[in-house]
């Protein structure tokens, strides 16, 4: 008897569609070992009137891994057009009528034991699509202040979905949710609010939207461009994209985190101070409902954004 909930899913590997119980891998890649991998995260949202899984905005996924190929030399087989090609097909097969999560993945695949060079290993790609719910188990956030720094450019470029780097995530959401808090906000190395462990983080105060800037240790989030466009252009709400400090979260009217797992998600509480009234503010829940709409493709303006599949019967 199967004791993997995905058994009866397939997955992409190694060049071919195959039942997942098939998709193994030795003792020996590299990324097994270093984490020299980069993977992405992609929603897939079920939309029960239309009979399909709207894909939010896959190419800009796959743009960004491919991104972090070239950082880690990972030489794939597979153009952009090639990757978002076989997403489709595996989502198809998998047969989902629910939402999902599609999962990438970019490895050095090498059989070999203690080479700390990136040139000249052999790299592969492999996908998998699950099923996936709400990520963050709760509509509003309480958060702490993590006692982790943020890497730093020159430690681990944040700015790539690079799998040995989400130990620092890692580190930080487990200390959060041991001492009981939703998720944890992490500084960088100058003490400036960085972003949340899996998130990016946006601080409303006196009718100002602003967001970390990419020159502060940040993951270009796919949300947080797509909510600085709706921002700008369906409420005319200017985003700055700034330096924050710590201290403007506890006084901002609303703080908000986004992310393709996390949606856009109301912090309430930061340190147990409450942020602005200690609910979910009027401008989270605009922009939530605006983003909602869209990722389902429900919004012809936006449909451009949005990739439908119709799964197999
Ligand atoms: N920051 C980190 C560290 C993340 O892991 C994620 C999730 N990919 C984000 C921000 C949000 O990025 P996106 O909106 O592209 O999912």
């Amino acid at each position: 008897m199967s004791d993997n909930e995905f058994d009866n899913l397939n997955t992409f590997f190694k060049g071919k569609i195959v039942p997942v119980p098939d998709s193994k891998v030795s003792a020996m890649p590299p990324a097994l070992h270093y984490g020299t991998a980069v993977f992405e995260g992609i929603r897939g949202n079920w939309n029960e009137e239309k009979g399909v899984i709207s894909i939010f905005r896959l190419r800009e996924h796959y743009e960004r891994l491919l991104r972090g190929c070239k950082l880690l030399m990972l030489d794939i087989p597979y153009s952009l057009d090639e990757l978002c090609d076989i997403t489709i097909e595996l989502v198809k097969k998998n047969k989902h009528r629910s939402d999902i999560y599609i999962r990438p993945l970019a490895y050095k695949s090498a059989e070999v034991v203690a080479n700390l060079k990136l040139q000249d290993l052999a790299a592969d790609f492999t996908l998998i699509t699950v099923p996936f719910g709400n990520y963050l188990g709760s509509d509003t956030l309480k958060c702490c202040t993590s006692s982790w720094r943020r890497v730093d450019d020159n430690m681990i470029p944040a700015r790539l979905k690079i799998a040995g780097t989400y130990v620092n995530s890692i580190l930080a959401k487990t200390e959060a949710t041991l001492a009981g808090f939703d998720e944890a906000i992490l500084l960088n190395q100058a003490g400036h609010v960085s972003e949340g462990s899996g998130e990016n983080i946006f601080v409303y105060s006196e009718g100002t939207l602003a967001t970390s800037s990419l020159h502060d240790d940040v993951l270009p989030g796919i949300t947080r461009d797509t909510i600085i466009d709706l921002a700008e252009e369906e409420l005319g709400i200017p985003v700055v994209q700034r330096t924050i400090d710590r201290s403007e979260l506890y006084l901002a009217d609303e703080v908000f985190l986004t992310g393709t797992a996390a949606h856009l998600t109301p912090v309430i509480e930061l340190d147990r101070r409450p942020i602005g009234s200690g609910a979910s503010g009027a401008l989270s829940k605009k922009l939530q409902q605006l983003y909602f709409e869209i990722v389902v493709g429900n919004n012809p303006k936006y449909n451009h954004w949005c990739t439908s599949v119709t799964p197999e019967d």
